[in-house]
């Protein structure tokens, strides 16, 4: 499956939460691009030029990295994934790499929330984290890429018919709960049709 949703809606946190329930690997690209970053990789040194000033890594880096992720033993039961894709091409390579390994997506997951309440939680976290790329300017550029950009993803998952959304305002806990009600159904009917 895959979780979706602008920056500051949760995603990260509530991926965990449905990895462990679930039992299959969260793999958020984000966080790889930041330990790659942190470990100053030619990767890490490669996706920072982006990340600091709130654009994407281009598709071609971040394609072939999550190509690489997938080939490992862990996601052979399912898997998540987080941050990914976000744009159309990568949509395009998601589809060519499961093809090639016989596999198709369940479910999509939207987390949704209104960009006045997501940059008040990042800037919030920016304070408390002193993440580089959670100051204001950069906040609004992630929101405005989200718009641009990851809701053509968002809709075009919409066609295929296998979009869930959740909306992400509330507490941990609370979104937690509407986030399994609402991929419990999906599995479900994927399972009873031997998908
Ligand atoms: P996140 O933690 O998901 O908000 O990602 C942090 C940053 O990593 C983003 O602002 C991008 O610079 C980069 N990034 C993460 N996922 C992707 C992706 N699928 N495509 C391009 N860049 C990405």
């Amino acid at each position: 499956m895959l979780i979706i949703g602008p920056p500051g809606s949760g995603k990260g946190t509530q991926a965990e939460r449905i990895s462990e329930r679930l039992g299959v690997v969260a793999i958020s690209t984000g966080d790889i691009f930041r330990a790659n970053v942190k470990g100053g990789t030619p990767l890490g040194i490669e996706a920072k030029k982006y990340m600091d000033v709130g654009d994407f890594v281009p598709d071609s880096v971040t394609n072939e990295m999550v190509r690489s992720r997938l080939s490992q033993d862990d996601v052979e039961n399912g898997f998540l994934l987080d941050g990914y894709p976000r744009t159309a091409a990568q949509v395009d390579y998601l589809d060519g790499v499961l093809a090639r390994r016989g596999q198709q997506l369940d479910v999509v997951l939207q987390l949704t929330a209104d960009d006045d309440e997501l940059v008040r939680r990042l800037l919030g976290r920016a304070r408390e984290t002193g993440r580089s790329d959670d100051n204001e300017a950069v906040i609004r550029h992630r929101l405005d890429l989200y718009h641009e950009q990851t809701e053509k993803v968002v809709a075009k998952y919409a066609e295929g018919g296998i979009l869930t959304q959740v909306d992400g305002i509330g507490g941990i806990d609370e979104v937690t709960d509407r986030v399994m009600a609402a991929i419990a159904a999906p599995r479900i009917a994927s399972l009873a049709s031997g998908r």
